[in-house]
């Protein structure tokens, strides 16, 4: 393992912000930590940065510990929010500032190149107060990947654009990541952000982590309620699961990785599509609420003997509050938790 953190345990007074954690990186992975706001993502990134220090545990590079290693001494890479570039720099001035060893052809050279990496190319002489939120992320993380660090910590990256830039440089950001084989901790409060970015996910809540798994697994099988409610699941009722089949009570559904006994199913609203009045096995219901959103409208229904729910319907055929529905369960939107 390249990053071995052990039993890591950071303090604010009597506030233990992380708590006794353990969390590794292998050479070239880039591995999220998503938690809720105030969860202690960002003091568990500083403590691996350097920058804060632990009450209890160890930070270790390749089996080395680094609690006497100063933060320039680390070479891991730090990108914040905003990406805190220096104005009075223009961009190649900023990218250059972690190569202030090398020499000056090279230095240029290796500007370059990063400015290319990041689809800035010619952007050398442009001031950083001209840059676009998005372009000045961009320059943030060429400055931090130009001296080649260990490893790159990101925290909340992109949570300072707005949304499409912010998939969009998701995507990108993830593509960049794997054409450089970097070692990187990408802190989350946002799940789409980090299954897009993810190799291995990791869910902190209260200043511990939670589960730890690929962003899959996560997904579709939180181990608690607190978990899948955090991960988009508005509701969890009983199951039972026999030979593939959840049966529950909106009705059966395929689900060939489940394990034979009881469990739980969290819905997330996509758990429920709208369907005809004859399709085999559909649940009526009756519209409480209606939202449109972009791609389909979402809706609140009320089903006898279950309560409220959330589900999607068609934009162009969604029923209107008060009136009759059918519906049917999409296992795409649904996650398995024990019982
Ligand atoms: P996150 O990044 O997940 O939002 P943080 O790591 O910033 O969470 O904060 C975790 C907890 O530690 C919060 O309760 C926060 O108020 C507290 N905290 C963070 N930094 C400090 C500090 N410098 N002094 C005291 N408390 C802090
Ligand atoms: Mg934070």
């Amino acid at each position: 393992m390249a990053l071995q953190v052990t039993g890591l345990t950071v303090r604010y007074g009597d506030l233990a912000a992380v708590g006794d954690v353990d969390l590794s990186i292998a050479d070239s992975e880039v591995l999220a930590l998503l938690g809720p706001s105030g969860c202690g993502k960002s003091t568990l990134l500083r403590a691996v940065a350097g920058l804060e220090r632990p009450a209890a545990g160890s930070v270790c590079w390749d089996g080395c510990d680094l609690a006497d290693v100063p933060v320039h001494r680390r070479e891991f890479g730090l990108v914040f929010q905003d990406g805190q570039l220096f104005p009075h720099r223009d961009v190649a001035g900023n990218v250059a500032f972690g190569l202030r060893m090398q020499r000056l052809g090279d230095r240029s050279e290796r500007v370059a190149e990063l400015l290319e990496l990041v689809d800035l190319a010619g952007y050398q002489r442009r001031r950083v107060s001209e840059l676009s939120g998005g372009e000045q992320q961009r320059v943030a993380l060429a400055r931090a990947l130009a001296p080649r660090p260990k490893l790159l910590l990101l925290d909340e990256p992109l949570s300072a654009l707005d949304r499409a830039l912010r998939d969009q440089l998701a995507v990108d950001l993830a593509e960049l990541l794997r054409r450089t084989r970097t070692t990187a901790l990408l802190v989350t409060h946002d799940h789409d952000e980090a299954f897009t970015l993810a190799d291995r996910v990791a869910v902190m809540m209260a200043g511990r982590l939670v589960q730890v798994g690929r962003p899959g697994d996560v997904w579709r099988r939180p181990v608690d309620e607190e978990i899948a409610r955090f991960l988009g699941c508005t509701k969890i009722i009983a199951a039972d699961a026999r030979e593939g089949v959840l049966r529950s009570k909106l009705g059966n559904v395929e689900l060939p990785e489940a394990a034979d006994g009881a469990l739980r199913l969290g819905l997330r609203a996509t758990a429920l599509h709208t369907v005809s009045e004859t399709e085999v096995g559909a649940i009526a219901a009756e519209v409480v609420r209606r939202v449109h959103r972009r791609e389909h409208a979402r809706l609140v229904v009320r089903v006898p003997d279950v309560g409220e729910l959330e589900a999607i319907a068609p934009v162009a055929a969604a029923p209107a509050p008060g009136e009759p529905v059918h519906l049917a369960l999409d296992p795409d939107g649904i996650a398995v938790l024990p019982p």
